[in-house]
């Protein structure tokens, strides 16, 4: 048996008042997902651990199954890997924003929203004066770049610019955890490749960062892209801004773990969801017109998915567009991606896996509620079905958070949900 995960990113919701009092996967019309629950089981995972933040890193790394105690790195090593960059032992991956500064304090996370060719060209910039053997600049998508410092020390303490708009910056610069120890250098040793790696201590590695911070000013200031931006009056990208470290995760792949699965492919949009499949041994398969919201090429995701599967043993297919309307709290924009994932996404696939030889698992989730009305995402309980042919229906008609509170499975946590997926 195949196995194919359709995750809707933020596609929970709470009850809605003018939708009297449903919630939207309650109200919109999605006869294929309500299909998929009348013929298979359904229960509800937890998707955010105690002690994380729903983060869509988390919650979708907590599906696949995996520890969040022992694989959590943050987002520089998962952007690094969705960049291409293959991270060391000894390396520290640390999201680094280009932002825009005025008056002392953050105007803004993304440099005026710069454009990927401009940012490239910045950070490229940055590497050619600030880079050495210790420390590397990777471009990535418009403002969002990585640094990667090689023997960094991950606990210190950094800002997410997005978290401080209008704050003054130099308060928020790097600091270093308070570990208690105070020692100088530090050794670690790398779980994977088991070999001890020397590292800065956190108080070194916050002082090259913040250095790094000041000299980017600078460079950034007078580069002829900042020069045009200011006589055209816009927003300059005039300092880097890095957080969110974290060392190369040892992660098992999910072939390891899952022994009839030799070979899987990762399906999305977003740099992070790659980044985790990449480090699950999963390839990633990049689709044209994917564009993470709901304006995506999703026939081209689902066909994409169909392909993978006549190969592949596991396909993890991610669609972020639910999660973007429920953070601008567009009701009907939500309500709309929902039915799209239906009809667009979810029937075409489950059409063609039908008449297949070999049977194809499909399950279907969300990574965690984006309510249109807290515009943010929020840990609790996920519904989710499982369906493949020949596996006894629980009695449950819709799928939807209300209907999957009485599924067969009850409520799930950690790599329960994985192991029925993949075992039952
Ligand atoms: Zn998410």
């Amino acid at each position: 048996m195949k196995h194919l995960i359709i995750l809707g990113d933020g596609m929970a919701d709470h009850a809605v008042d003018r939708l009297g009092g449903k919630t939207l996967l309650q109200h919109a019309d999605t006869p294929y997902m309500d299909l998929l629950a009348k013929k298979g089981r359904c229960g509800r995972l937890v998707t955010v651990p105690d002690g994380y933040s729903p983060g869509s890193e988390v919650a979708n790394t907590a599906i696949l199954g995996y520890d969040l105690d022992k694989v959590y790195e943050g987002r520089g090593p998962l952007e690094a890997a969705s960049i291409g960059y293959e991270m060391r032992p000894d390396d520290m991956a640390i999201r680094c924003n280009i932002i825009t500064l005025a008056d002392g304090k953050i105007l803004n996370h993304h440099g005026g929203h710069l454009s990927t060719e401009d940012g490239t060209v910045l950070i490229n910039y940055l590497n050619e004066q600030l880079g050495d053997d210790r420390v590397q600049f990777i471009p990535g998508i418009q403002y969002r770049h990585l640094l990667v410092i090689r023997g960094g020390n991950k606990h210190i303490t950094c800002s997410p610019p997005h978290d401080h708009p209008d704050e003054p910056w130099q308060p928020l610069l790097v600091k270093p955890e308070n570990t208690g120890t105070g020692h100088a250098s530090t050794e670690n040793t790398c779980e994977k490749c088991q070999q001890s790696v020397a590292r800065l201590s956190p108080a070194e590695t916050a002082d090259l960062i913040n250095d790094l911070i000041l000299r980017s000013q600078s460079l950034l200031e007078n580069h002829p892209i900042n020069q045009k931006r200011k006589t055209e009056g816009k927003p300059m990208a005039n300092s880097i801004w890095p957080w969110s470290p974290g060392y190369r995760p040892s992660m098992q792949t999910i072939a390891e773990m899952y022994p009839e699965v030799k070979t899987g492919a990762v399906i999305s949009a977003v740099d992070l969801i790659r980044g985790i499949g990449h480090y699950a041994g999963l390839k990633i398969v990049v689709v044209d017109g994917a564009t993470g919201l709901y304006n995506t090429n999703y026939e081209g995701k689902a066909q994409a998915a169909i392909e993978a599967l006549k190969n592949d043993d596991f396909v993890f297919l991610h669609v972020e567009a639910s999660d973007e309307a429920g953070h601008d709290g567009d009701l009907d924009l939500k309500l709309r991606t929902i039915e799209y994932l239906d009809r667009r996404i979810v029937e075409p696939i489950y059409n063609e896996v039908k008449t297949w030889d070999e049977p194809v698992a499909i399950a279907l989730l969300p990574d965690h509620p984006t309510p249109v009305e807290t515009r943010t995402h929020v840990k609790e309980p996920v519904p989710f079905v499982i369906y493949h042919p020949g596996i006894e229906a629980d009695g449950v008609k819709e799928f939807d958070e209300v209907s999957c509170v009485s599924g067969a499975y009850g409520l799930l946590q950690k790599d329960e949900f994985m192991k029925v997926f993949m075992n039952d």
